[in-house]
């Protein structure tokens, strides 16, 4: 069946360039999706086989590969390959002069390894963090072996917990002055939020909490945006963390007083308040992150 969706056609060329270039697992993944969407791709299939690591789903996806297109020759060859049996003459691989044989002789990395080994020698590496735990999985990134509970699952393939941490510290740059600035200007805005939310919101009623509903989610924003804008929009990897503990602060200085006064007793005065922290502290966290 021919691929219609150019989408699925572009994805299929990309998981064969990653099979070329070795990187296994991803192009696992990549075949995995292009199944799930369009199980009727002998192609997608056929490179399911090339690359999968556990055998049998190999003969499971050759077999479907050939189920699909009976006259798809590199799978009929594959699969007669796999078990053993001898190649139909017309799926031979077709006469070529010797450069291209020599070429054809030594084939990429990732097509040797995944037909060639045989199942016992693929689980002879180990997670490079649990020695003892044999894997077959690999980094898509740094090519390190690593264990499934180890593994990150991302759109491309596997990876290591050191990649994730490296692409992550690329995506955080927020520099250590900012670290003061941000929560200096979010301990401002909160005081001055906090302040107004003591005076108007402190036992109020029902109407006062869905004011407060309202209200926090605004502040919230208002002052992610503020404190972000004055940071050059960098993101720290805590400090999402460290605004809200501000907002926390900023609101609480006001209440403090009216919780020793009142005491445990007087709780109930502290709904509406404690509806616009719960509001705005979600809704900064979501614009920092
Ligand atoms: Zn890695
Ligand atoms: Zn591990």
């Amino acid at each position: 069946m021919e691929i219609q969706d150019p989408r699925l056609r572009s994805l299929l060329r990309q998981a064969d360039r990653v099979t070329d270039s070795g990187k296994r697992a991803a192009a696992e993944q990549l075949y995995r999706q292009i199944i799930d969407e369009a199980p009727e791709v002998a192609e997608a299939w056929y490179g399911l086989g090339r690359v999968t690591a556990v055998p049998t789903d190999q003969e499971a996806a050759y077999e479907k590969a050939v189920t699909l297109k009976p006259d798809y020759a590199p799978a009929v060859r594959a699969l007669a390959e796999l078990r053993g049996e001898s190649v139909p003459a017309w799926a031979e691989v077709p006469e070529v002069d010797d450069e291209a044989e020599a070429a054809i002789s030594e084939p990429p990395v990732a097509a040797s390894v995944a037909t060639a080994v045989p199942a016992t020698d693929r689980y002879e590496l180990v997670c490079y963090r649990h020695p003892n735990r044999p894997t077959s999985l690999r980094c898509y990134n740094c090519g390190k072996p690593i264990c499934s509970s180890c593994a990150v699952k991302t759109p491309v393939g596997y990876s290591c917990p050191d990649c994730i941490r490296e692409k992550e510290d690329v995506f955080f740059n927020a520099r250590p002055l900012d670290y003061i600035i941000a929560p200096a200007i979010g301990l401002v805005l909160s005081l001055i939020a906090g302040y107004l939310v003591s005076r108007f919101a402190l036992g109020g009623g029902f109407f006062t909490y869905f004011i407060m509903l309202f209200v926090g989610g605004v502040a919230g924003r208002f002052i992610g945006q503020l404190s972000q804008q004055a940071i050059g929009r960098r993101r720290g990897r805590y400090l999402p963390q460290v605004m809200v503990a501000m907002l926390i602060l900023g609101t609480a200085v006001w209440l403090v007083p009216y919780l020793l006064l009142g005491g445990l007793s007087s709780l109930f005065l502290f709904l509406g308040p404690g509806i616009f922290l719960f509001v705005a502290g979600g809704a900064l966290y979501a614009y920092m992150k």
